[in-house]
């Protein structure tokens, strides 16, 4: 793994030490001697990990961690506090600050290590959806309004440890404020993390019961938890221990005895987190489902009916027929110059609502463009797509569309071609121009009609 690390400290020494530790390890070391300057730097690049003295003349590291998490931009970007500080009080202010890890100068290489790794994973893990949400928002998908919630709103928490004192003192820390859920055993925690929807979970390496680590590997697997960040407790000492949990994939660790104010500090850390990956999903799942949809009619867009009728295609047989509508308004252009353009949209969206009406859950519904249509039926023969094209015809025909300026309603026809795939060979292209030819032979017969291609 590689990644670009900004190291920041004020003593050039201390700099030339870490950035030789960390280019051994093949990491891309950039460094800054004060805070000004490191505010400069994560300007111009955005570091993957950024190392930062407290200690510093001027702007000290707590000030420059604010605000480089103030920033939208590089909220994201982990940062580990180098310290001599060695004062709950200041890990507190560091926490608050937004820090994501300590280190204890002097620097103990296989604390870095693992830190610096583990930071960095986790980091790329929400890269990539990063990334995918700016996309979505640069083609103005999402909102970028969107992209800045960071509601400190309560937490669901699973607590796994087997001492009835600890237990009592996590809710006592962790409550009001979260709901939390204690549990003791091996399976009933994975049972739990399977089922319940949990922002966070909470294990005891120091369990008596079973080996918490194997619990932490085996919650790592769990499709269901793999949201969930999980939070170790381990004992001062046990560094091998909190090296293999950082290196399975476990989110952050506290040291025994356990600091409340760190507790909860480094558990609003951690819901924080949650909540921004979840949004980030979110807004991908949002971005890639608005890809696909037609924005005036809210069915899917060509594209997207484009792919899923290919797809369909390949697993059409003579059994299981596609059958496939393409509906196009008749006269709609004299009804946009009688009404007006936006009565014409209020036309479509109203059609578009009777063709979903008339349509089963499996069929696919989209605008193909303008004013034509397209329904793709799955295992559907041409006898039972003519009757819901019918059905949908009548529909149409019967009831008038109503238009809000000026208030009032608008009679509308519709015509529809109708093409059943053949199996064997038949294409999409295929399928799609027989049914043209079919809606073509509709207008020209009348319009206000459906027609089957000729068997
Ligand atoms: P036919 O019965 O032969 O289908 O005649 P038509 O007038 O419906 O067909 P034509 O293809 O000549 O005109 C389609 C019109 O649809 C022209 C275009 O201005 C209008 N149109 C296409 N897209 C939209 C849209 O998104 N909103 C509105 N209001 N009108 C649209
Ligand atoms: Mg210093
Ligand atoms: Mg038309």
């Amino acid at each position: 793994m590689t990644a670009r690390v900004l190291v920041v400290d004020d003593i050039i020494s201390n700099v030339k030490l870490l950035e030789a530790k960390l280019a051994a390890e093949y990491f891309e070391v950039v460094s800054a001697l004060n805070g000004e300057q490191a505010l400069a730097r994560v300007a111009a690049e955005i570091p993957d990990i950024i190392l930062l003295d407290v200690m510093m003349p001027g702007m000290d590291g707590f000030e420059v961690c604010r605000r480089i998490k103030a920033n939208p931009k590089t909220a994201h970007v982990p940062i580990v506090m180098v310290t001599a500080l060695d004062q709950p009080s200041d890990r507190i202010t560091g926490l608050e600050a937004g820090a994501d890890d300590f280190l204890t100068k002097p620097v103990d290489d296989t604390a870095l290590f693992a830190r610096v790794h583990s930071l960095v994973r986790l980091k790329m893990m929400t890269d990539e959806l990063r990334m995918r949400e700016e996309t979505g928002q640069s083609m103005g998908l999402v909102d970028p309004g969107e992209a800045m919630v960071d509601s400190d709103s309560p937490g669901r928490i699973l607590v796994v440890d087997d001492r009835p004192e600890s237990v009592a003192w996590y809710r006592t820390a962790l409550e009001p404020k979260n709901k939390v859920t204690t549990i003791e055993t091996f399976d009933e925690a994975l049972l739990r993390a399977r089922g319940d929807d949990f922002d966070l979970i909470v294990v005891s390496l120091g369990i008596r019961a079973f080996d918490g680590l194997r619990l932490c590997s085996h919650l790592r697997s769990i499709p269901e938890a793999r949201g969930a960040p999980i939070l170790v407790v381990v004992s001062e000492g046990e560094t091998r221990k909190l090296a293999q949990a950082l290196d399975m994939g476990v989110n952050d660790y506290l040291m025994r005895p356990v600091d409340r104010n760190e507790l909860q500090a480094r558990v609003r850390t951690q819901l924080r987190k949650k909540r921004y990956a979840d949004r980030l999903r979110h807004n991908v799942q949002l971005s890639l489902e608005m890809a696909i949809t037609d924005q005036l009619t809210s069915l899917h867009n060509r594209r997207y009916m484009a792919r899923h009728l290919d797809t369909l295609m390949k697993n059409a047989s003579p059994t299981k027929p596609i059958s496939f509508l393409v509906l196009d308004i008749d006269y709609f252009k004299s009804a946009n110059d009688t009404h007006g353009h936006d009565s014409g949209d209020s036309v479509l969206k109203e059609f578009a609502g009777r063709i979903a009406a008339n349509v089963r859950g499996i069929d696919l519904a989209c605008r193909y463009g303008g004013e034509e249509f397209v329904v793709v039926m799955p295992d559907t023969d041409t006898t039972f797509a003519y009757t819901v094209a019918e059905r949908l015809r009548e529909s149409v025909e019967q009831t008038p569309f109503p238009l809000a300026r000026p208030p009032g309603s608008i009679r509308v026809t519709v015509s529809v071609g109708l093409a059943c795939s053949l199996g064997g060979d038949d294409t999409a292209d295929n399928l799609l121009y027989r049914a043209d030819q079919a809606l073509y032979r509709a207008k020209r017969e009348g319009r206000n009609r459906v027609i089957a291609e000729a068997a």
